[in-house]
């Protein structure tokens, strides 16, 4: 977005244009919006992009260089739609108005004459702040890259709330972190492209490149303390360069894309490393923590637990899960908090109550602060802020004498601004200051409450009095001219106006009206009429109008100014609601779906009893009832049990998610959540992998088998003795014996070297084998039970390996035509009789039998019936008997 010089043939252009293309020129990549009267003009490229992205027409408007110019245009009143659209496409848009009164640059002549326009923002994925444009329930956030020899830094800023974080990040685990926070645009200096190639995890991230400027951690102090307008930034936290260089690219960026009002941000937090649980990109997407593999939240764990009653509460849980803590504290201290809605079940409905009724108060504070709140912004505050005190005197009623848990004191003091004053006077204001009927706009008026401003009342009456003046002056105009039908009407254009029916136009044009009524406007069947009295009070109503209005933004602007003094308390308030709404929706689950609270510890237990998986139960439930879902216990890492298991048995018998189960009760532990089981001890996790073997990333030209050692590498150099690893069938995109040696080996190397606990599901039952030479590695299997030829699930886990893999009758199951069935066993077969006698299998039974030549094998049940059937001993109903038989037969298939 930085200048660009004018073209030379600017110079010829007609003025219009010659602004135009130097506006164009600061706005860079961005799309121009150029105001034109009631709508907002694309020309050029830009044009022909919008009118692509928009569906809507392509016109053209004169000439350059004998070319014609593409133009198109989106009305002024329904920008926001056409912006929403276009920014999910990833275009940045950059809005230029006009910046004088139009009768300015009347005045002047010449070139000059052009109104003058510039532009007053730009709208790009990472900075929107309109309610249209966002989802509630998502954080939109804006992050900075900043990289150093040294180490790199990741800023991020969500504007709809003025959260401000930095971390500092190594490169390696740069997509995790990226992926973890999810913003929707990425800063990144120009000659440092994060990336070298496609991260499939941050999916079509918008990547926006700034000068290296705006890095320079000199530079960047500077702007960072004139935005928080303090002389050092030692009393936010003790910055390192590259957070400092990060903070001040995105403070820049900000500066550079809301030009007419910087936002108002809350002080910047430094986020520690190793406070987290550890997350990389393709264990959030596998495990589909907030979004569901197929895109959208429908399916995720998220969409499963959130009971919040608010967006604010919905974007703190979304939070919490992206980003589970990594210390027992930590993690005990929302646990405690949970656990007192759960035991208080009378207070806990209260206040959910309570706060349900609660406005958005994070992102209306965050409107105003930018200039683009309104009058309904300031109720909301309003508003929130008294339900905000209730909800405080509901929590502050202990129970029995007993203290709150410290979160929730914490929250509570939010609250009511304990100790800063608290919000009466606010509220107060607020409350005085605001009429009944809002307004969306501030410009519209009418919003602040009778008896607030003598002044105001004063230029209301005026108006209220002139109106009954031409109420009068209507009563005499009938009588003088005898028309019963006439009528002062008022219309936008031409104000206040005496309307009669066409057949008394005639009467009014002639002596002796003709000099009292002046002929204004001749409608289909009316004619409008107007007379010196009429157009005096007509000013004067419009002036009264004018001035109650601009009286109007003046109490306005104060109020956000009050509203403004106390920024940094009424977000803290908000983000005590979101703690209440986030941990009271907790309880509620956990009283729900029966969760229970987690033990916490700092070993490397993992012991749950009859777990659950929140996700699989619920749709298991929907088809089969609610008890259909098979709980499961898993032992790891206590002193009788073992540290790693592997989990065999067939295809869909619930072994992915037995694995995931497992994962997900971890994730839930460490965010603050009670979880699915009967009991759980856990030793905190500081890291956590979960792999699915076998999917393609074709988007980024890697094969399956590529993206799958890819990501086991990651594990294997990554882990500690402290993370769980979930690998679910390794080494399946490549040859049995490559697949089956290179599993052998990560399953050997976690156990001796890493000594982590983890769980692994497999189909080479040749690992199973593995138990005998590692002690710390366990069989278990997924229980089967076969009737009639047929497998059924019992979804169990049992100890020891499975006894085979059952994958001919799974495919049976899953509708594989008989012959194709048939023949796929007697393959097996004769691959199992060559392995029992100890041989390599070298050689396949190609030519043993094919299913075209399937009699060679012997004849088949059908064809043995058929052969004892004697037709001409048959009656017709014996006849009939047999065919139904023969068709049982045909459908109880070969025996497999
Ligand atoms: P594959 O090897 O083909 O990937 P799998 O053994 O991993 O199969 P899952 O995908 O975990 O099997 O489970 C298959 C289906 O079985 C699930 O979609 C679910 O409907 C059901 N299922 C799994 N576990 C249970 C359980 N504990 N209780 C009830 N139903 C379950």
């Amino acid at each position: 977005m930085d200048g660009a010089p004018l073209d030379k043939a600017v110079a010829k252009m007609t003025p219009m244009m010659a602004q135009y293309h130097s506006i164009k020129a600061k706005a860079g990549a961005a799309l121009l919006f150029y105001r034109m009267g009631d709508f907002y003009e694309l020309f050029f490229d830009d044009a022909v992009k919008a009118s692509s992205a928009l569906d809507i027409t392509l016109t053209r408007r004169g000439k350059k260089e004998g070319e014609d110019i593409p133009m198109c245009g989106v009305p002024f009143h329904a920008a926001e739609g056409y912006l929403a659209r276009l920014i999910k496409k990833g275009f940045s848009v950059a809005i230029c108005e006009q910046t004088e009164d139009p009768s300015e640059a009347k005045k002047r002549k010449g070139a000059k004459s052009v109104v003058a326009r510039d532009i007053v923002r730009v709208v790009t994925p990472g900075t929107i702040t309109e309610d249209s444009l966002l989802d509630a329930r998502r954080h939109n956030h804006l992050a900075a890259l900043a990289e150093t020899p040294g180490g790199a830094a990741l800023a991020s800023v969500d504007l709809s709330t003025g959260d401000v974080a930095v971390e500092a990040v190594s490169k390696n685990q740069l997509p995790d972190v990226i992926a973890a926070l999810s913003p929707a645009e990425l800063l990144y200096q120009e000659d440092h492209p994060p990336f070298s190639e496609p991260i499939s995890s941050l999916g079509d991230l918008p990547q926006t490149p700034l000068h290296k400027s705006h890095f320079q951690a000199k530079s960047a102090k500077e702007r960072i303390a004139h935005i928080y307008e303090t002389a050092t930034l030692d009393g936010f936290a003790a910055f390192t360069p590259v957070e400092i260089s990060a903070l001040g690219a995105l403070m820049g960026y900000l500066e550079l894309t809301q030009i007419e009002a910087m936002p108002r941000l809350k002080p910047p937090v430094r986020q520690a490393p190793g406070g987290r649980m550890a997350i990389d990109a393709a264990t959030r997407s596998s495990l589909e923590l907030t979004e569901a593999s197929r895109g959208g939240r429908k399916g995720s764990l998220l969409d499963a637990i959130d009971q919040t009653k608010t967006a604010g509460g919905g974007r703190l849980l979304s939070r919490w899960l992206a980003s589970p803590l990594a210390d027992v504290e930590g993690i005990n201290a929302r646990l405690d908090a949970v656990a007192m809605f759960v035991d208080d079940q009378k207070r806990r409905e209260d206040l959910q109550a309570q706060i349900g009724a609660t406005p958005d108060l994070a992102r209306a504070l965050s409107r105003l602060s930018l200039g683009r709140g309104g009058p309904r912004d300031l109720a909301a505050l309003r508003d929130g802020l008294q339900a905000a005190r209730k909800v405080a005197a509901g929590l502050n009623d202990p129970r029995q004498g007993l203290p709150l848990p410290p979160l929730l004191e914490e929250a509570m003091h939010a609250l009511e601004a304990t100790g800063k004053g608290g919000f009466s006077d606010l509220i107060g204001q607020l409350t005085r200051s605001l009429g009944a009927e809002l307004p969306f706009l501030a410009r519209e008026g009418g919003f602040i409450a009778e008896g607030y401003s003598a002044e105001l009342d004063e230029m209301r009456s005026l108006k209220n009095n002139a109106r009954r003046i031409i109420a009068k002056l209507e009563d005499d105009y009938r009588q003088q001219t005898d028309i019963k039908s006439l009528k002062i009407k008022h219309s936008k254009v031409l104000g206040y106006m005496i309307e009669v029916t066409a057949v008394h136009a005639d009467k009014m044009t002639a002596p002796p009206f003709k000099d009292i009524f002046r002929h204004r406007q001749t409608l289909a069947n009316a004619v409008r009429f107007t007379t010196p009295e009429l157009a005096d009070l007509d000013a004067k109503i419009v002036r009264a109008g004018d001035q109650a209005i601009a009286l109007e933004l003046t109490i306005f602007e104060k109020l956000v100014e009050k509203v403004m003094a106390r920024y940094e308390d009424l977000g803290a308030c908000a983000n005590g609601l979101d703690v209440i709404d986030v941990t009271s929706a907790l309880a509620c689950l956990a009283i729900e779906q029966q969760f229970v609270r987690p033990q916490m510890e700092e070993g490397i237990r993992f012991d749950v009893e009859k777990a659950r998986h929140p996700v699989v139960e619920r749709a298991v439930a929907k088809d089969q009832g609610a008890s259909a879902f098979i709980p499961n216990d898993c032992c790891l890492g206590n002193d009788q049990s073992s540290e790693l298991l592997l989990v065999t048995g067939p295809n869909m018998a619930g072994k992915s998610t037995f694995l995931r189960q497992n994962a997900l009760l971890v994730v839930l532990a460490q965010a603050g959540s009670f979880v699915p089981a009967q009991k759980a001890c856990l030793g905190v996790v500081d890291r956590l992998f979960s792999r699915v073997g076998a999917s393609d990333d074709l988007a980024q030209g890697r094969s399956t088998f590529m993206v799958e050692m890819v990501e086991t590498a990651a594990i294997l150099n990554q882990a500690t003795r402290q993370s769980l690893v979930i690998l679910d069938e390794v080494g399946r995109g490549t040859s049995t014996f490559d697949g089956m040696s290179i599993a052998w080996a990560a399953l050997e190397h976690l156990h001796d070297k890493v000594q982590c606990r983890g769980l692994f599901a497999t189909h080479y039952h040749e690992l199973t084998k593995l138990s005998d030479t590692l002690p710390r590695l366990r069989n278990v299997s997924m229980a089967v039970r076969e009737w009639k030829g047929e497998v059924v699930f019992l979804h169990e886990v049992k100890e020891g390996p499975a006894d085979r893999s059952y994958g001919i009758a799974v495919a049976k199951l899953a509708g594989i035509p008989k012959p194709v069935l048939a023949r796929a066993s007697k393959v097996l077969a004769s691959l199992e009789a060559e392995n029992s006698k100890g041989n390599m299998v070298t050689e396949l039974p190609l030519f043993q039998g094919t299913y075209a030549g399937e009699e060679e094998s012997g004849p088949s049940a059908v064809e043995d019936f058929v052969e004892t059937i004697k037709p001409d001993e048959l009656t017709p109903k014996e006849a009939l008997d047999l065919l139904y038989q023969l068709k049982e037969l045909q459908h109880s298939g070969p025996d497999v």
